[in-house]
């Protein structure tokens, strides 16, 4: 369920022969969308978001194509690309930034040959609209996970995102609005500069040479590639049995593994398919010049973030007890996947 987004008819309308400006001006549907994502280490991009996104497009407009880019958490190479793509014809980009303050020269550059941007999961300040889940209720979640778990008492480690990427400051504030107030207390802090799994890997054999790993209560992560890479450095030191609560964010299938397992427990699944088939609708509308509604057919309602167009989705708690309804239900992934994905 939830997967199946419209924007209405005007969505089909779009790819309608009623549009002689834009894409290739000869009445046709065409339109050229570029897609920016900004790393690969972490399985959402690649697995789900690049995918789901193209079917859309091809769904609401077969004769559309989509330039598809990643950055490898390169934000040179980033800017790079969203030139190539402006060579290339794009009529609108959909940019997930390496940096979100960064990128706001990217967006005049488009802009500037009037082509509109979508900020894409990352927030982005001069962007024309932005879709993305309620970002601090994902830390806050996390956190109050953890503490539940622990038992409001004892010792943490804790692994934030990269300081470039927007979202890691609304995880942080919202699992410090949790953690602060709670019994449990923060060891050891991380902003990880690339939120690659290697990083949180190094960073937590670290902490473990100077504590005594068996005082290691608890472990956030702000998402699966770092509880990766934490689970890794601590069972250097622990059989996997003995692993402290563990937190994440991404539902990637080695975290929903880890999670059946006991050796994670709990992460967050965002529903990409909202998000990327979202962008899609929005990014097939502009790309044929035409109004984005302020609604889509699920009910889901434009709003305003720091003056942006937004589109908010919201987040849910995976664990041991609901893997089956909710990751499997909603069909994003099948029980055999899980079950032999390692
Ligand atoms: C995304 C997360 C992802 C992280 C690392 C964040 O901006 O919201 O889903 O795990 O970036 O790529």
């Amino acid at each position: 369920a939830g997967a199946a987004l419209f924007l209405g008819a005007v969505t089909l309308s779009a790819c309608g022969a009623n549009d002689a400006e834009k894409g290739g001006g000869d009445g046709g549907s065409a339109g050229t969308i570029a897609l920016l994502l900004p790393e690969s280490k972490t399985t959402r991009y690649e697995a789900h978001d690049r995918p789901l996104f193209e079917a859309k497009v091809k769904e609401l407009c077969s004769d559309c194509k989509v330039l598809y880019y990643n950055a490898d958490q390169d934000e040179a190479k980033q800017a790079q690309q969203m030139t190539t793509a402006l060579d290339q014809g794009a009529d609108v980009v959909v940019l997930d930034p390496v940096n979100g303050e960064g990128a706001t020269g990217m967006v005049d550059e488009a802009q500037g040959q009037d082509v509109k941007v979508i900020a894409y999961d990352r927030f982005i300040e001069n962007a024309d609209y932005y879709m993305s889940f309620d970002n601090e209720t994902v830390g806050r979640m996390q956190a109050q996970a953890l503490v539940d778990a622990m038992g409001d008492k004892g010792d943490i480690l804790m692994l934030n995102g990269a300081p470039s990427d927007p979202n890691a400051a609304q995880f942080k504030a919202g699992a410090h609005s949790v953690l602060d107030g709670s019994g449990v207390k923060i060891l050891e802090e991380y902003d990880n500069p690339d939120w690659s799994p290697e990083n949180a890997q190094q960073w937590t054999t670290d902490q473990l040479n100077k504590y005594d790993p068996a005082k290691i209560a608890g472990v956030y992560a702000a998402n699966d590639g770092q509880a990766g890479g934490v689970v890794a450095a601590l069972t250097d030191h622990l059989s996997a049995d003995k692993l402290p609560p563990i937190t994440g964010q991404d539902a990637e299938v080695a975290a929903i593994q880890r999670i059946l397992a006991g050796e994670q427990t709990m992460t967050i699944y965002k529903p990409i398919p909202i998000e990327a088939e979202t962008a899609a609708e929005v990014a097939v509308l502009l790309a044929h010049g035409d109004d984005v509604p302020g609604t889509t057919e699920t009910g889901i309602t434009q709003s305003q973030y720091k003056d942006v167009a937004s589109y908010i989705f919201t987040p849910i708690v995976v664990t041991h007890d609901n893997v089956a309804d909710t990751v499997i239900a909603d069909g994003f992934y099948e029980a055999a996947d899980i079950c032999t994905g390692e």
